[in-house]
């Protein structure tokens, strides 16, 4: 028995050897993924349920690599987190993001915005601030044309919690909307959330697909919904599927939807051909 024991930690130990290789393997693929031209941004519409317009797009990272094919964002975020990458990469994502909402407002679009997720790397960097104002003005769009989505682990994880508030404060000053994302998933409170420098709430796909369920799941829905516009707040509804969930939304007065009902992120191009103004 001592040494089926010994065998299975021997197992365990080789697979979590291999596990750490890979993890390192596409590090380094990634690493080179940006001068490969493999990262491509994909944009997704938010829709309002009072006029059916389209409000913005939600910037999304996508990863093709030669030997990976596409690799989720769910893999390779946390790798390009844990390695730094998020930084160069995010302040790409940025730069990127704002020459679309450049490219929309061409378009005639000039109420558009695009959002734009930030990790907590990204934001304790001490250029965060300067990189995204760099971004606005290198793109030629109003800071109004931005919209960051922060989940709210960024601000509780992190000993630097003043200083994460202070700078959403500063570009919120300048117009720059901030969203709080997967809401519903965290921790939050009413407290908290009247704390935090935020004008949108983003409620996580898990309430709306539990909104089939029936029971106390709409219950839930009405009051999230209640709550945050008694705050002040705007609310968008995420990974609207159905158009029975679409119903329910539109019922408890939430004001934007984003969805594979509405639309799958997809690139630029493709958006900006669906966009009629
Ligand atoms: P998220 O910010 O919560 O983004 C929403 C996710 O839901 C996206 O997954 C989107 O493709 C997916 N989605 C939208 N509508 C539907 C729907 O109707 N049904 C279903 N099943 N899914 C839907 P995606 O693109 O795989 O991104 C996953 C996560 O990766 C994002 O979650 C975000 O946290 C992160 N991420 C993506 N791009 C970036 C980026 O540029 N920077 C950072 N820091 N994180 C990013
Ligand atoms: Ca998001
Ligand atoms: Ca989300
Ligand atoms: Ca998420």
């Amino acid at each position: 028995a001592k040494n089926a024991g010994k065998n299975v930690y021997r197992f365990f130990e080789e697979a979590m050897q291999e596990d750490i290789i890979e993890k390192l393997s596409m590090e380094r693929s990634l690493r080179e993924a940006m001068g490969k031209d493999e990262l491509q941004l994909h944009f997704q519409p938010i829709v309002s349920l009072s006029t059916g317009e389209i409000g913005g797009y939600e910037a999304l990272l996508r990863w093709h690599n030669l030997q990976r094919g596409m690799v989720s964002p769910g893999r390779f975020i946390p790798l390009m987190e844990e390695s730094g990458l998020i930084v160069p990469i995010g302040a790409w994502v940025m730069r990127t993001a704002c020459a679309f909402a450049r490219k929309l407002m061409d378009r005639g679009c000039l109420d558009s915005y695009v959002a734009v997720n930030v990790s907590v790397k990204q934001l304790i960097n001490g250029d965060f601030v300067s990189m995204v104002k760099a971004a606005l003005a290198e793109a030629g769009v109003p800071p109004t044309a931005l919209e960051l989505e922060i989940t709210e682990t960024i601000l509780m994880d992190s000993e630097f919690f003043d200083d994460n508030v202070a700078k959403l404060r500063e570009l919120k000053a300048t117009g720059v909307r901030i969203a709080l994302d997967d809401f519903g998933t965290g921790y939050s409170s009413l407290t908290y959330l009247k704390q935090l420098p935020i004008d949108i709430v983003k409620i996580d796909k898990s309430f709306v697909d539990d909104l089939a369920a029936g029971g106390k799941n709409k219950l839930i829905m009405g009051s999230i919904i209640a709550l945050a516009h008694n705050l002040g707040l705007t609310v968008v509804a995420e990974g609207v599927e159905t158009e029975a969930q679409r119903d329910l939304l539109r019922e408890f007065q939430c004001d934007f939807i984003q969805g594979y009902i509405i639309s799958r992120p997809a690139p630029a191009a493709e958006m900006l051909e669906f966009n009629t103004v």
